[in-house]
Formats: structure tokens, sequence, C-alpha cells
């Protein structure tokens, strides 16, 4: 993993890339390249011991030129501001490229958040809430969970929010739990577009994901999911990681027993179904046919990717290749299926709770996840089809190139106001 990758740098980077296949105006790119605001705050927030504790939060709002801001909110000790700038602009890419009516946007605070207690966490998390109320709501800002978040702190934030504008806003967040307006599907839905991306690439590419080995990093809820709805297909998940390291076994792991154990302990670590423990490194290089990074951005950089063993890469996570990866493994013919596609399942499937929030009708989950196939495998489509009569260099591009023309065709039709 690479720490001297900044993010930003990386989206703005891609950005460009795009660009030079797109007949858009310079000074079009060059907005869709910088947050419209981003909002910086110190939450001080009272520990259970009676302290007060001082935590740097952020929100960032990309892009609101096709919808509301929309994106996760993350509990991490590496979150930046360049972090969340870059994966807020992220989001507006992502949201156009599944074609749904949405901008980007991004939240975190830095902390870890397994060094205070459930209280604490609520506190804070209600702290940020209040400081957001004045940018966020249905209609403006639209956030949802992400790395280490989930159903609890949406809860929070709807909580908060509703109680502080006196109003029911079920849709003012998204990942809710099913009793508080979440969706069903919700929790499934990043995997089971990674899981879709798979399917269609190994289909797309001649090759058979039914006798397919697979690797994937990072075992939570993007990660454990994908390797779930992948060994559903017949495919063989052989190496399986955490943040504690990785577990192997060339003959097949059971992917559900490995979520079990890691649930039941904290870590992957000891899982007795595997053969062997392996280091991540050597996961991201096992020589297989599917990898599916699932952790956290710059997981293989340019160092790394020459040794990278796997012919397709589905990405789960946001950001695992740097910009130099990309080029290697472009030129090693190492096809790489685009984040913006293969995690949008998350805000695919947060766009249809807001859909059902708003309508105060819920849907079933079958019907989520129809829906979010065809999402998908239309959005899949229209990226090969890009891919093919542009002749782009790699699928990545094609997600751009697709995404930004959407996005500045919204920017130029709105026009520069005042
Ligand atoms: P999570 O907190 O549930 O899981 C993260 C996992 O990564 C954990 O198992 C952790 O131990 C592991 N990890 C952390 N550092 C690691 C390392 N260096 N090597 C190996 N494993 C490591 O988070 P998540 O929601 O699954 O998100 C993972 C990625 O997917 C993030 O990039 C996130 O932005 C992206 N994503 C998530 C969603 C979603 O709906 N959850 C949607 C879109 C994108």
């Amino acid at each position: 993993m690479s720490d001297d990758v900044n993010p930003f740098e990386s989206l703005q980077e891609q950005v460009d890339d795009a660009a030079a296949y797109l007949d858009v105006p310079a000074d079009v790119i060059e907005r869709l390249k910088h947050p419209e605001r981003v909002l910086e705050t110190t939450l001080s927030v009272e520990m259970d011991d009676g302290s007060i504790e001082l935590f740097e939060a952020f929100r960032s709002q990309f892009n609101g030129d096709r919808g509301p801001y929309k994106g996760g909110i993350r509990y991490h000790p590496g979150v930046t501001r360049d972090e969340v700038k870059a994966l807020s602009g992220w989001m507006v890419y992502k949201c156009a490229v599944v074609d749904i009516p949405y901008g980007g946007g991004k939240g975190g605070i830095v902390l870890d958040p397994r060094e205070y207690s459930t209280a604490e966490l609520e506190r804070i998390t209600r702290s940020y809430a209040a400081e957001l109320r004045p940018v966020i709501g249905p209609d403006t800002d639209i956030p949802a969970p992400d790395v280490n978040t989930g159903q609890r702190e949406m809860n929070w934030i709807k909580d908060t929010y509703e109680t502080l504008e006196n109003t029911t806003a079920p849709g003012v967040v998204t990942g809710k739990a099913p009793d508080s307006g979440g969706s069903a599907g919700r929790v499934e839905a990043t995997g089971r577009s990674v899981m879709l991306t798979a399917r269609e690439a190994f289909d797309y590419l001649g090759k058979e994901i039914e006798s397919a080995t697979v690797a994937v990093q990072g075992y939570g809820n993007a990660g454990s999911v994908a390797a779930k709805l992948i060994d559903d297909l017949g495919a063989n998940v052989v190496a399986v990681s955490d943040s504690s390291g990785a577990v192997y076994d060339p003959d097949g792991l059971d992917a559900r027993a490995a979520k079990a154990h890691k649930n039941e302990t904290g870590s992957l670590a000891g899982f007795a179904g595997a053969r062997e423990e392996l280091t991540n490194e050597e996961l991201l290089t096992l020589d297989v046919d599917l990898l599916v990074p699932a952790a956290l951005e710059n997981a293989i950089d340019g160092d790394l990717a020459p040794d990278v063993g796997a012919d397709i890469i589905v990405e789960a996570a946001n950001g695992p290749l740097t910009p130099d990866a990309d080029d290697v493994l472009t030129d090693r013919d190492v096809a790489v299926f685009p984040d913006v596609l293969a995690n949008a399942g998350g805000v695919t499937v947060s766009y249809f709770e807001w859909v059902q929030n708003r309508q105060r009708f819920a849907w079933t989950e079958e019907r989520v996840n129809d829906e979010l196939e065809r999402v998908i495998t239309t959005a899949f489509d229209n990226l090969l089809a890009a891919h093919e009569n542009r002749d782009l260099p790699n699928f990545r591009m094609a997600a751009y190139v697709v995404a930004i023309q959407r996005v500045a065709e919204a920017a130029e039709q709105g026009g520069i106001w005042p």
C-alpha cells in the first residue's frame, strides 16, 4: 500500500486523462476537478470520564449539477481533507456512470472507532450531525455509510437531523436500518454490484466464472458480501484478508464461515478453515483469475502492480489502484473493472432507499435486486460501448468518459450563475 499518493491528485489525473478523449471545454473540465465546497469542523465531545476531546471532521460537496450531493461518511484515523475531497469526486462520477440523479459528496471524522465506547460514538456522531445540519437534507446532501460506519450511525444522524428540524425526513440519510426507513437489500448492495460486474466481465472476456479462482482483500461489508455472492456463482474463493492479514487455501475457502469467524473474533486471523496465513501483499500478488480489492485506497501502487498475478481486477474499494498501478496493469493487459461501476451498487440502492422514503412506500428485496441488476448491467454495457467505439485504453477510462460527458452536459446546460 502506498501512503505517498494523494488520492485527490489521483482523481484530478483521472479526469484529465479522460478529458483528452472528450470534446468538452477546458474550463468546464477544470471545474469538474475541484469540489464546490468543503466543510471542515472541529467537534468537541464529552467522553465517558467527563473530559472533552476534539475531533477533526469534514464534509466535501463536490458537484451538484445532476442532483443532490450523495456519499458516505468514514470514521478512520487516516481521514484527511484531500481524501474526503477525492472520495466526493469519485461519487460524482460513480452516480453518473450508473446514471442516477445525484451529485457527489463525502464526509469523514478522524478517529479510530475501536477506541471509543458506544455512548461516546453516539455523542461524536450526533455532534457531527449537528454541524452538518445546515448543509444536508433530502434535497441537498444525503450522507450514507462508508468505512467503519453503518446503520447505527445513519439512524443517529437521521434522529439528530429530525429532532433539530422538528420534522420526519428519513431521506436525509441512506443505509438506515429497515425499521428506520432503510431499504431491503441495502446491506448487500455493494457486494452485489461487485458480483454482477465480475459476472459480466467474465462473460465479456469469454472466461468462465464458475471455474475461476478469486482473492479478496478487505473483508468488511463490501468484501465479504462480494466473496459470498461470487462464491454462489460457483467460483473458488481461495484467499481473503483484513487488516490482520490474509488466509489462504488453494482448494477454496468457505466465504461464509470466514465471515462468521471474523464476526466472532473480530478478525480473520486464526480462521480454522484456511490452510495458510499470508501477508496482504502476498494476497495481492497471488496467481488467481480474479482479484477484488475491497479495503482502502492505494492498496496497489506502481511498485506492486508488476507482481499482481490476477487476470481480472474488479474494484470493490474506492481508488484501490494508484494511477501508476493503472498504467502498469493496462500495459500488462490485466482487465481492471473500475470502482465507479463495480461498487456503485451501494449508492444505487441508496437511491432506491431515498425514492422509497420520499414515496413512503417500501419495495420488496426482489424488486430492489432486480432494479439493481438492470442498472449495473446497463451501465456495464454503456461502458463497453464507449471502450470499443472510442478505442479507449482501459475500462476505467471508458467509465470516466461516459461519466464526465454526462456531468459536463448538466454543467453546461445549467451555465454559470450569476
Ligand atoms: P468495512 O469497514 O466494512 O471493511 C473494511 C475492511 O478492510 C475490513 O475488513 C478491514 O479489516 C479491511 N482492511 C483495512 N485495511 C486493510 C489492509 N491494509 N489490508 C487488508 N484489509 C484491510 O468497509 P466497507 O464498507 O466494506 O468499505 C471497503 C471499501 O469499499 C472502501 O473503499 C469503501 O469506500 C468502499 N465502498 C463501500 C461501500 C459500502 O456500501 N459499504 C460502497 C461503496 C464503496
